[in-house]
């Protein structure tokens, strides 16, 4: 359905969450259908739904919706620096709708307290969490060894944000492996229990070990949860021929908003977005699923902001859903159904088998470029085959060609940088032929 959904859907629908400037009006449609249009796109689509009408007669309950989220946080639970509430207190109030909180090796669902000590830091933190919440939410404890605070568990937490179509938290654990001093990190979004860092020889064999035990979680709960990689440049842990070796990995961070991850590679080794493409050219020879890629903040610093810290909305993903459940968001990451970003918003996006259109939700005096980028076919490279200077663009894959995906540019700085990542863009998901 959600497939369904995002190709005949689709001719978008931002409407909330986005920064569109133009009118919108919402048309409805037989039965549940509903379609959100710019009014100066409206005419166009009246004039298509005669066409499409009569292949949508089925559909009689999509009501698909933009969704952003950040799937790659943490807080006291593990090693960032405030608490749970304060941190969805930023994301709700942020405009986003989803957030896991991913701590390394732990799910927030026993008792832990936090020491508050001489820490400034932590006494900052205390006293907003105070402010914000209240002394009577505060659990707090003065013994011989100092104040300690009990972190709230996410079943604790969770009344206080979560509103059926508007917010949501997934349950979330960055299984945090290392071999020598190489950490392998990888994200299970919605796992229902925790999974413990694996052991092995290579590389290969712990990342391995971790898809598979989320892969079996999922089969014995029946419960929807995916793993994604995590920053395999951090520490330049993860090489390229270690990410074709896996199976089952349809996930990982192009952007991570860490400063530390070099999502830009350096002199010796490839950035993530090559890295992406090189995955993907053998991932179709070796007849895998294509990769998808995330935009994340992997965020741990909450107090202090700047190119050297870990902050908040640097990096996200934008999913179209039929509805805000941890299910219907996996489903539709699954389907390839969102783009990454680091500022740019999609006011259009249709991804059919073999062809992608776009349009930006364009801010006013701000520039825009976008590349089709892709591989040819039996090629070893990816590389840039359209440019369009401009706020849309279509590309259908040509026979000689293998895949193709979307990356848009813009001149707005972003707010709060990392690595040379200076302007603000968004990554769509390449599309392949059908098979
Ligand atoms: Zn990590
Ligand atoms: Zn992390």
């Amino acid at each position: 359905m959600i497939r369904f959904a995002f190709q005949i859907l689709m001719r978008v629908q931002l409407a909330r969450n986005h920064y569109l400037f133009r009118t919108v009006v919402q048309l409805q449609l037989f039965g549940n259908l509903r379609v959100m249009v710019s009014t100066k796109t409206a005419f166009i689509y009246l004039l298509g739904l005669v066409v499409v009408s009569t292949s949508c007669r089925t559909v009689d309950t999509d009501t698909g919706h933009w969704y952003k989220g950040n799937l790659h946080t943490h807080s006291y639970w593990s090693d960032g620096d405030d608490y749970p509430e304060m941190i969805m207190d930023w994301y709700q109030s942020h405009g986003y709708q989803f957030v896991a909180l991913s701590e390394h090796n732990i799910i927030a669902d026993h008792e832990k307290w936090v020491r508050i000590g001489q820490d400034s830091l932590k006494k900052v933190a205390l006293n907003n969490y105070r402010g914000r919440f209240g002394d009577d939410w505060v659990v707090d404890q003065l013994d011989e060894n100092g104040l300690a605070i009990k972190l709230k568990t996410l079943e604790e937490y969770r009344p206080i944000f979560e509103e059926p179509g508007k917010f949501l938290i997934i349950q979330s654990e960055e299984i945090t492996n290392q071999i020598g001093d190489k950490p392998l990190h990888l994200n299970a979004t919605n796992l229902r229990n925790l999974i413990e860092p694996q052991q092995g020889e290579s590389v290969v064999e712990i990342l391995q070990k971790s898809i598979d035990a989320v892969q079996q979680q999922r089969e014995e709960t029946d419960q929807p949860m995916i793993i994604h990689l995590n920053h395999p440049n951090f520490h330049y842990a993860v090489s390229l021929e270690d990410m074709i070796a896996l199976r089952g990995e349809q996930f990982f961070e192009v952007f991570n908003g860490h400063p530390q991850v070099h999502n830009q590679g350096d002199s010796a080794h490839i950035g993530t977005e090559e890295m992406w493409d090189l995955v993907n050219i053998a991932y179709l020879r070796q007849g895998k699923p294509m990769l998808y890629a995330l935009g994340t903040d992997d965020s741990h610093n909450y107090h202090r902001m700047g190119r050297q810290w870990s902050n908040s909305g640097r990096g996200w993903v934008m999913v179209y859903a039929n509805e805000l459940t941890p299910e219907a968001i996996i489903e539709a990451l699954e389907a390839g159904s969102f783009y990454a970003s680091t500022g740019v918003t999609f006011s259009k996006l249709e991804t059919e088998e073999g062809t992608i259109r776009i349009e930006v939700a364009a801010e006013p005096g701000v520039h825009y470029h976008i590349q089709f980028i892709g591989c040819r076919q039996g090629g070893d490279h990816s590389e840039v085959f359209e440019e369009v200077d401009g706020v849309s663009g279509t590309f259908t894959l040509q026979p000689d060609q293998l895949f193709v995906r979307a990356k848009v540019l813009s001149d707005k700085q972003h707010p709060n940088p990392i690595e040379q990542l200076d302007m603000e863009m968004a990554w769509t998901q390449p599309v392949t032929h059908s098979h």
